[in-house]
Formats: structure tokens, C-alpha cells, sequence
């Protein structure tokens, strides 16, 4: 005979570890229920029994008998039947995901009740009114949620009425003119479904069932768990549960508690009451609540249970509950709890206080606080009070709230600036010449480019606000407009962005700076002057699960930075050295016509020209560089980009050229020259093309010079009395040949300035591994790299074969909506792919090398989930943007636990 499952438990039977089978919900009715908590009896349908309904469109064979069985129990437990004429059971149906998914899905209540049983009701409960408001309920509800019709439909009868009465609440209309509305309420699900509404208890029960299985399913709930990350295939469980009335008279009621303050997680309870009302009035804020003080004072004797009630569940728990209650006729019900979601700042709260009162370990409090959460309290944030219009939204490039004058090129907003206005630069897209304007302007707006666009990462590498690839935005930056569906907004107003959320707003809102990040930059003394009581005590928990978290953590958190300034910040927001400097963004600004005339060199002896002119330059930027990172391990990459990113716009020149002979202006012969050399190196795809140690290997010279000016720098400051750690990183090495080659030249430099200094210097030679054929050699790369960096951005574009600039708008909404994955691989590390490729990389960097150093320094450096991977993987450190390294600490700290 084939086993039968278990699709149904009753609420006696589960515990609170059976979330996957029987949802959040009913795991916790079920631990309430064994903890002897006044919780009415009931019963969970699994979300097994759930997915088997959602495949193949059937509930499965044995369902409705252990359904039966199930309710039979009930009934013969409270001796009354589901809808009987006399004193019938009413039941609810309520949805309960493993994840909460706070409103997306369906609940019905007072199932049972019908034509005759409501007449029961009334007179079991000698209360008219009562019983006809639940009946009304029930026919609004079943209406909406099972048979689809139009919640306005019902509402502006329930309106109609209330005017006609002169009733300004519900409470007040009388029960005649509820049985009236229940009346028109059945005429309008006739009206609207060709059938009346169900009178058979049971049929009114499986059809709620089936409309909490299908609501799993509905648009709004499959767009939540996309963004929350939540599968697809994870179905609801569906409790019904015997009901309990709040709205029996004056002392009835129902309410939602919570054993903390979630917003702000101060100690002491905290809820809402609302009186004579079932669950839905308070979460639709119809009535005005009571707070529990007011409770407190109605109802001593309730309000003195939940309290006791409430202390019972966060010794259980051992965190924060959330509650909703009802109190029937002066007795408490307890209706669900759960851990119960908070803020940010709230979470740290919690956590140190409950290390406080000697609840969980310091350990505990680290896993209940996340990286995401610490990044959200860093970034200043708009008044959430506040009015606003949003026109768009789209990417959430690099957090924080920017309000700004809104500019259309970088020099704009350099001088605009410079006056001490505040400017949003909006561009169709960036380009290392838009550097100085992103430094002078409070935020970024692009209506092009995903995540790891030249805006999105040098953006979130200066801690800029960016919001990225704004589709719905036409930057016309000729005319000095933008538009965005049906506004135009023109150079000078303002606009707000928020780069936590992706979202664009007209005009200013106000925006809220964050003690975490004066505490985070300048410590705990500095931050503490002058702020509340509330902010004080969240810098304190940032600080003391940040210590914890670096005493925890095996992984070392390094910093990318290319200048001093960011070193310098990097530094004191508690990076251990800097894991990549990028050397071309040093030839941004004036410095870039050099490498221009570098390129142009025709002969040997105008190439050394340039490249002597570059020496000087570089070696003051590194002993800048290394002054702010004394003592740390400093990583300067050698130059990486293509060439052509430092000549000149390939069309624009031709056009100029193009006109310049047609209206026999003549040609400057520089200008040609410069559009030769521009054709010439043209790249279909330069992302692939002459890059990393390419370059070096092609431009004689120019790793040379970028070699003696690192040793010459480091020598200076060794000189100096410093402590220089520099180590030199070869870009986008795919042979070990390539290494040896270049290592031919650079390892002559380094020994020759080291000699002609006189100081013995230290500095490891080492390789990024950012292509799969650098990963899969690694044995072999390992022979010549003293120390390995996982570029993690290339790794993830050449594994993938995704370009990094240009997918995320064009592939990555589709492939995310379809499911191909669930968040962007450039944002949070592919395991499988990408991770797999880094694991053996690992692993045969070793096997030559067994004290190899490895690193991370792509953008998942900075990512709390592939932080994780990291330090499962081996590697000894990540380096990120300087504003995700306390992230990282936090997130590395987790990790070790
Ligand atoms: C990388 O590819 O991960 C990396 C750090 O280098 P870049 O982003 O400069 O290409
Ligand atoms: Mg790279």
C-alpha cells in the first residue's frame, strides 16, 4: 500500500523548526500552542501539499480526508461545527510562507458562516449587531481574495450606507442596516460571478484554500520575492484556525505588539490596540489605535497576560517577537508571532542589548546583524517623513541620498561647485573625463550602464551617491534638459536621488546625516559629541559588534584606493592596506595628453621623451600614496585600460577632420595624426583587446617607468625613516609566459633602483587572475607571481562572457525576471562559475607556491554574500571601496562563526 503524507498537522503537533513545511505561521502557532500560550486550536496545510496543487493543478488525492479528519478534531474538541445553525465554529484561512511575505498574499475570515449560521451566531453570542458585521466581513473578503471581484465594490456599498446611516465608523451602523449591506453584498457577488455566494462550510473553506494556494503566485507576490531574493518554488502552507472575535463589544478588541521597538529598537514594548475591530482594521489603518498604555488601562487583566506573554516569547525566541492578539470578551488570544523585521539600526540595538541583558553571546549578536544593514546606516538618508515626488527608478548604483543642482557635463559641474553649489551631474553615461565633475558633484545620474559601469564603481569607490542606468531618462545633454516620462527638468533645478533605492525625485528632499560614519571616520568620542540618546546608543552597538566582528574574522580587509586621500580614509575607516591601486586613474585630468603623446611617439627617442615626463609624476603620486599607507601592504596595479580610452572621441575627430576638408579649412597635420593613430587603435571590443599586461608588453617602456617610479618612490620613503610595503600587481595575466616576460624587465628595474639607492627593499611581484585561463594555469602562474588578486569584475565578464559595461541594462532585467538568476553576477559572486574557477586557482597557486598570498579585489570584495564565499574559499583578504570596508569586516567576521 503506498504511504500516505502528512499534509495536515494540527497546531499541537508542529514546532517552531518545521518552517519549510509548515510556513512561518504555523510553525509558530505550533510552538505557542506547545508552550501552553492561549493560542485558539487549528490546523496547518502544508506548503507540500501546496507545490503539489500549484504543479499539477489538483490538490493531491488525500487532502480533503485529512482535511476533514483534521477539522473533526476541532470540532469535537470545542463541541461545536464548522457553520452549524446553532452556536456554529467559524474558522480562518490564513497563507504562511517560510519567508514572511507581510502582505502579499491571502487570509479570509469567519469561514462558516451563511445564511442560517449567522442567526446562530447571533444568538450564541446575544449580539445582533456582531454576528451580521461578521457575516459581511466574510462575504467582502471571500469576495476579494477568492472569487477576484473588486474590493471598491464592496467599499463604496459599506460607504453608501455608512452615509445614509450617519455613521462615521463601522462600529456605529446598527444590525439592520448590516443585514442590509450583507444583502447587497451577496448581490454583487452574484452580480459580478453568475453564482451565489457559497452557503456550505465546507465548500467556503476549500475554495479559501485554493485562494491562498493561488495568491502564492500572484504579480505582486512573485515581484516581492524577486527582490527579496525569495524562490519561487517555496509554495505557502494555510492555517485555518478557529476564530476568536475582537469585535464582540466594548471588551473585545485586537491589536500587534512588539517586544522591542523595531524602528528604533529601544527596550520596552510597544504596540497598537484598536477596539471592538478584527485583524485587517488595524493593518488598514480605518480606526485610530490605542497604544498598549491605553490598553493597560481598559483591559488591566489582558493587558497584564500579553506583557507576561510577550516576556515569555523573547526568552523563547531569544530576539525580538512580533505579536498580534485579540482579546474575545476580556480573554487573550495570541494569533501568530515570529522574529520580528526591524531596521538597520535597530538590529545593532537589539543585538547588544540582548548581549546585555545576558540573553544571547557576542557571537550570536554578530549573526544578527548583516553587512547590508551596516552600509544602509552609513549612507545619509532622505527624512522619511517627507513629501515627494519620484519620476523614475532604476538602478541602486552606490547608496546614499544626493540633492543637487542638475549639470549635463563634468566642467559645469566643476565650476558650479567651486562656487559651493551643490550639483548632480547627469550624463548618458560616464568616461574617465567625467571624473572631476563625479568629485565635484553630491551625486551621479546615468541613463545608461548597470553596476559595474565606469559610474557605479568609481562612484561607490568616492562614496558617491549613483543611481545607474535610468532608462526612462532622455539626457539630452546638447540642449541642457533632461526628461523622464512626460517631466523636463532643465540645467540648473534640483533633483534628489537615492542610491539605496534606485529612486529619482523632483526638486529637494531633506536628508538626514549618519553618526555612524563620524564614528566610523573619526571614532567613538568624536561621534558621540553633541548627538541623542538614540544615536549615541546606536554607535556604541556599531562599534561593539564591529570590534567583535575584527577580533572574530580570519579574513584581512584591505582597501582599493588610487590616490593618498582615499588611502587616508580608507585607513581610518579600518582597512589593513590597500589591495589595489589603479594606476590610470592617476592620468585622468591634465596628465592625460602625456600618455596621448606617449601613444603618438613615431621613434624611440619621443617615447622615452614621454615616458620621463610621466616618471616624476608618478613617483610623487606613490610616495603620496605610500606616506598615507606606512606600514601597510600597499598593492600598485601597473596600467590596465585600453589605450584608446586616452585619445580622443574616434567620431568626433573624424567629423572634425571630414569638415575641416570639406570647407578647405585645411587639416592640422596633428589632427591627423591624432585620428591615424586613433583608427589604428581602434578595438571592436576593447574590453578584450590591448589591456593589462598586454600593454606592458607592447608600449616598451611603460611598465618600466611605471616600475622605477614605484621602487624609486618606496626607496625615498625608506630613506625617510618610512615603512614602505609596496607590492607590484601585473593585470590581466592569461600565460605564465606573459609574466616571465614582463618580470624580464620590471625584476632588473627594481634591483637597479634598489642598488643605486642603497636600501634593500622588499617588494613581491604578483599577478591578478581575472581570466579562466589564468585560473585554470595557476600552477603554472604560480611559478612567477609572488602573490595572486582574484579580479573578480574580468573573472566574472570573460567566465560568463557577459561585457561588464554594457549587459546589466540590456540582459540583466530579462534574465532576473525569468530567473536565470537571482541577483547579478558582477554584483554578488557566482559561485558555481566564477567560484569554482577561484577555488582551483586556489588550490594550484598553492601546490607551487604553499605560502602564496591571495587576495580578492574585484567589486565582490565589498559584497557581504561573497564575503562568505571568500573566506570558505582560503583566500587571506578582500579589498573593496573604502566605504565597504567596514562591511567587509562586519560580513568577514560572520563568516568565521
Ligand atoms: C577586476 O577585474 O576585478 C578588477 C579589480 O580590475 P578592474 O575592475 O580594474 O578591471
Ligand atoms: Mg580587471
Amino acid at each position: 500500500m503506498r504511504e500516505r503524507a502528512q499534509l495536515v498537522y494540527d497546531f499541537a503537533d508542529g514546532d517552531r523548526s518545521q518552517t519549510d513545511l509548515l510556513g512561518g505561521k504555523g510553525a509558530n502557532l505550533a510552538e505557542m500552542t506547545r508552550l501552553g500560550l492561549p493560542v485558539p486550536p487549528g490546523f496547518t496545510i502544508t506548503t507540500e501539499a501546496c507545490r503539489h496543487y500549484l504543479d499539477r493543478g489538483e490538490e493531491p488525492q488525500s487532502l480533503r480526508v485529512q482535511v476533514t479528519m483534521a477539522l473533526r478534531r476541532l470540532e469535537d474538541g470545542l463541541g461545536r461545527r464548522l457553520g452549524d445553525i446553532q452556536d456554529p465554529l467559524l474558522v480562518s484561512v490564513r497563507s504562511g510562507a517560510k519567508v514572511s511575505m507581510p502582505g502579499m498574499m491571502e487570509t479570509v475570515l469567519n469561514v462558516g458562516l451563511n445564511d442560517y449560521s449567522v442567526k446562530g451566531l447571533a444568538e450564541a453570542a446575544k449580539d445582533e449587531r456582531f454576528a451580521w458585521d461578521s457575516y459581511r466581513r466574510l462575504i467582502q473578503m471571500f469576495g476579494r481574495t477568492v472569487l477576484d471581484i473588486p474590493s471598491e465594490r464592496f467599499e463604496d456599498r459599506l460607504d453608501a450606507v455608512k452615509t445614509r446611516e450617519g455613521a462615521t465608523t463601522d462600529v456605529e451602523l446598527s444590525p439592520a442596516a448590516l443585514q442590509g449591506l450583507v444583502e447587497d453584498f451577496k448581490d454583487i457577488v452574484s452580480d459580478a460571478t453568475g453564482r451565489d455566494f457559497p452557503q456550505d462550510p465546507r465548500e467556503q473553506l476549500d475554495m479559501a484554500m485554493r485562494a491562498v494556494f493561488d495568491s502564492w503566485n500572484t504579480d505582486r507576490a512573485r515581484i516581492y520575492r524577486r527582490r527579496e531574493r525569495i524562490p519561487h518554488d517555496l509554495g505557502t502552507a494555510v492555517n485555518i484556525c478557529a476564530m476568536v472575535f475582537g469585535n464582540m463589544g466594548e471588551d473585545s478588541g485586537t491589536g500587534v505588539c512588539f517586544t522591542r521597538d523595531p524602528a528604533t529598537g529601544k527596550q520596552g514594548v510597544y504596540g497598537d490596540y484598536l477596539v471592538n475591530a478584527q485583524g485587517e482594521d488595524v493593518v488598514a489603518g480605518i480606526r485610530n489605535t490605542l497604544s498598549l498604555e491605553d490598553f493597560a488601562r481598559l483591559d488591566p487583566a489582558s493587558h497584564a497576560e500579553l506583557t507576561r506573554i510577550m516576556r515569555r516569547l523573547e526568552t523563547h525566541y531569544r530576539d525580538l517577537c512580533d505579536i498580534e492578539f485579540t482579546v474575545e470578551r476580556g480573554k487573550l488570544w495570541m494569533l501568530q508571532t515570529r522574529v520580528g523585521k526591524r531596521t538597520a539600526g535597530a538590529a545593532f540595538r537589539i543585538a547588544t542589548q540582548l548581549v546585555d541583558e545576558q540573553v544571547i553571546t557576542r557571537d550570536e549578536a554578530l549573526t544578527r546583524v548583516t553587512g547590508h544593514q551596516l552600509a544602509q546606516l552609513m549612507f545619509p538618508q532622505f527624512d522619511a517623513d517627507a513629501p515627494r515626488t519620484l519620476l523614475t527608478k532604476a538602478m541602486a548604483a552606490s547608496p546614499g541620498a544626493a540633492v543637487g543642482e542638475v549639470v549635463f557635463d563634468s566642467a559645469t559641474a566643476v565650476a558650479r561647485a567651486a562656487e559651493g553649489r551643490r550639483v548632480l551631474l547627469v550624463r548618458r553615461e560616464t568616461n574617465p573625463d567625467d571624473l572631476e565633475g563625479m568629485i565635484a558633484a553630491t551625486g551621479v545620474l546615468t541613463s545608461r550602464g548597470g553596476k559595474t559601469s565606469h559610474a557605479a564603481v568609481v562612484a561607490r569607490g568616492m562614496g558617491r551617491t549613483c543611481v545607474c542606468g535610468a532608462e526612462e531618462i532622455d539626457v539630452d545633454a546638447e540642449a541642457k534638459v533632461l526628461r523622464v516620462n512626460g517631466t523636463t527638468i532643465a540645467e540648473g533645478e534640483l533633483l534628489s536621488i537615492d542610491g539605496s533605492t534606485g529612486e529619482v525625485f523632483a526638486g529637494e528632499l531633506p536628508v538626514v546625516p549618519s553618526p555612524v560614519v563620524t564614528y566610523l571616520e573619526r571614532g567613538l568620542d568624536a561621534a558621540l559629541e553633541g548627538v541623542d540618546e538614540e544615536a549615541a546608543d546606536l554607535v556604541r552597538a556599531v562599534d561593539r559588534l564591529l570590534r567583535h566582528a575584527d577580533r572574530t574574522r580570519r579574513l584581512a580587509v584591505r582597501a582599493n584606493a588610487d590616490n593618498a586621500e582615499d588611502a587616508t580614509r580608507a585607513r581610518s575607516l579600518g582597512a589593513q592596506g590597500i589591495g589595489l591601486c589603479r594606476t590610470e586613474h592617476m592620468f585622468l585630468g591634465d596628465r592625460r595628453v602625456l600618455i596621448e603623446r606617449l601613444i603618438l611617439a613615431e621613434d624611440p627617442p619621443a617615447r622615452d621623451a614621454a615616458l620621463a615626463e610621466l616618471l616624476p609624476l608618478q613617483r610623487a603620486d606613490f610616495v603620496e600614496l605610500l606616506t598615507a599607507m606606512d606600514g601597510l601592504p600597499t598593492t600598485i596595479r601597473l596600467l590596465d585600460p585600453p589605450l584608446h580610452e586616452f585619445l580622443p572621441d574616434r567620431t568626433e575627430l573624424a567629423v572634425k577632420v571630414a569638415v575641416a576638408k570639406a570647407t578647405g579649412d585645411g587639416v592640422s597635420a596633428d589632427d591627423e595624426r591624432l585620428l591615424a593613430a586613433v583608427e589604428r587603435l581602434h578595438e571592436a571590443n576593447p574590453m578584450l583587446g590591448r589591456r593589462g599586461v598586454r600593454l606592458g608588453l607592447l608600449v616598451p617602456g611603460l611598465y618600466g617607468m611605471q616600475v622605477r617610479a614605484i621602487t624609486e618612490a618606496a626607496a625615498e620613503r625608506a630613506l625617510a625613516g618610512g615603512d614602505p610595503r609596496v607590492e607590484i600587481m601585473v593585470p590581466l595575466v592569461g600565460s605564465v609566459m606573459e609574466l616571465h616576460l614582463i618580470r624580464d624587465e620590471i625584476d632588473g628595474i627594481v634591483a637597479d633602483v634598489q642598488a643605486a639607492a642603497g636600501v634593500d627593499l622588499d617588494i613581491p611581484i604578483g599577478t591578478m587572475i581575472e581570466l579562466p585561463r589564468a585560473a585554470l594555469t595557476a600552477r603554472r602562474i604560480a611559478e612567477s607571481a609572488e602573490f595572486f588578486s582574484f579580479g573578480t569584475n574580468d573573472l566574472t565578464q570573460t567566465t560568463w562572457g557577459f561585457s561588464r559595461d554594457d549587459v546589466e541594462a540590456a540582459i540583466f532585467a530579462a534574465y532576473l525576471e525569468k530567473g536565470v538568476f537571482t541577483v547579478s553576477p558582477f554584483e554578488s559572486l557566482d559561485r558555481d562559475g566564477v567560484g569554482a574557477l577561484i577555488r582551483t586557482a586556489v588550490e594550484k597557486g598553492r601546490e607551487t607556491r604553499p605560502g602564496i598570498k591571495l587576495g580578492v579585489c574585484g567589486e565582490h570584495g565589498g559584497d557581504p554574500d561573497s564575503v562568505h564565499f571568500f573566506h570558505y574559499a582560503g583566500v587571506d583578504y578582500v579589498s573593496c571601496s573604502p566605504f565597504r570596508v567596514p562591511v567587509a569586516r562586519l560580513e568577514a567576521g560572520r563568516a568565521a562563526l
